[in-house]
């Protein structure tokens, strides 16, 4: 008879975890954790390469309804500090990201009441038309269109589609804990709603990432709570291709409070790894943990780097200023021990 493999082997051998396991994950030394996960890294994508995107954020606007806690970005309605960024201004932006050699755009803005439906397709269209992939609009944004319109959320995503979105973010997840959700960001659509976009996003043919921002005021347990709900649903559609997992800036937000150390982000990130054995990809936050913590998450279950960012303002807002080139990422990914691969937004690798 086959030997059972202990707690911390059983994922590396693609035995699957139950929650009274994962619990369990959080009493392994850093290093077991660490090791375990790079181990289900290896089985999920055996190359020994890590990738990126070339891309810049663009925030269609910093209006916003939601007022989310944690959030140091956004700007109430009427605020002479709001901005709706035009076409010009995204053309020019565009042109600054092809000169880069950029592939995609990563599309996301506040909840803001002033818009009709037709600027966020001519965004999109705008985008497609200058030849650059668009990422576009996270879960909560969908909602909102959807309540504002008065349109079903799957009429939503297909008219972006129609006008040539290729995949959605997986923001505004925060924790997908309604208990924390209705403390830092009660104005936003509830956990429920935001895997009801992601399933219709999937249902619809689009891919999505996932996030999780923790480090606030969540438990681990929530945390925990967070990664089953987004492993169930994969389980269903298959749509999520990659997790990325990153820790809250307090810095100039209403919630306050210190970030969460390197410690509890590996040790959160290989839980995340070890837990989700259905989701492909996983990738480092350089942006809020700087490029060394970044490095040492490729050890804990990370294959991706993320993106060059050309642009960033919502982390930038909390006064953390990480910035990274293209070479200096990949010259962080060989000094690691890795071949630096550009992939798209669908992490189809050019
Ligand atoms: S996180 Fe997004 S939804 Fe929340 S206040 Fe900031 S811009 Fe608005």
């Amino acid at each position: 008879m086959g030997k059972t493999p202990s707690l911390e082997a059983r994922p590396a051998a693609g035995a699957r975890l139950g929650m009274k396991e994962a619990r369990s994950l959080w009493d392994l030394d850093l290093l077991t954790l660490g090791r375990e996960a790079d181990l289900v890294r290896r089985r999920l994508n055996p190359e020994n390469r890590v990738t990126y995107v070339v891309d810049r954020n663009i925030n269609y606007t910093n209006t916003c309804i939601s007022g989310c806690r944690f959030c140091a970005y956004y700007r109430e309605p009427g605020s002479t500090e709001g901005f709706i960024l035009d076409k010009r201004e995204l053309a020019q932006k565009l042109d600054e990201l092809k000169d880069h050699g950029g592939s995609g755009v990563l599309l996301q803005g506040g909840l803001n009441p002033d818009l009709p439906f037709a600027y966020y397709e001519d965004l999109v269209r705008q985008i497609k038309d200058s030849g650059l992939g668009v990422h576009g609009f996270s879960p909560p944004e969908i909602a909102f269109m959807s309540q504002r319109f008065e349109l079903p959320i799957k009429e939503v995503i297909a008219r972006l589609i129609d006008a040539g979105l290729s995949s959605i973010p997986g923001g505004g997840a925060e924790i997908l804990a309604d208990r924390v959700r209705g403390q830092i960001s009660p104005r936003k659509c509830d956990s429920a709603r935001w895997l009801e976009v992601m399933a219709a996003a999937h249902e619809s043919g689009l891919k999505t990432s996932a996030t999780m921002m923790f480090g606030h005021l969540e438990t681990r347990a929530e945390r925990l709570e967070h990664l089953f709900k987004i492993r169930d649903l994969q389980d269903r559609t298959r749509g999520f291709i990659s997790f990325i997992p990153w820790t809250f800036q307090p810095g100039s937000t209403a919630l306050g409070g210190e970030p969460l150390g390197a410690v509890e982000y590996l040790r959160t990130l290989a839980v995340s790894r070890l837990v989700l054995d259905n989701v492909p990809h996983l990738q480092v936050s350089w942006v809020t943990q700087g490029p060394k913590i970044a490095q040492v998450a490729l050890k804990f279950g990370a294959d991706d780097f993320g993106s060059t960012m050309l642009e960033e303002n919502v982390v930038a807002a909390t006064g953390v200023g990480f910035r990274l080139t293209r070479e200096e990422i990949e010259a962080l990914v060989q000094q690691a021990g890795y071949e630096p691969r550009v992939r798209d937004h669908r992490y189809q690798l050019l």
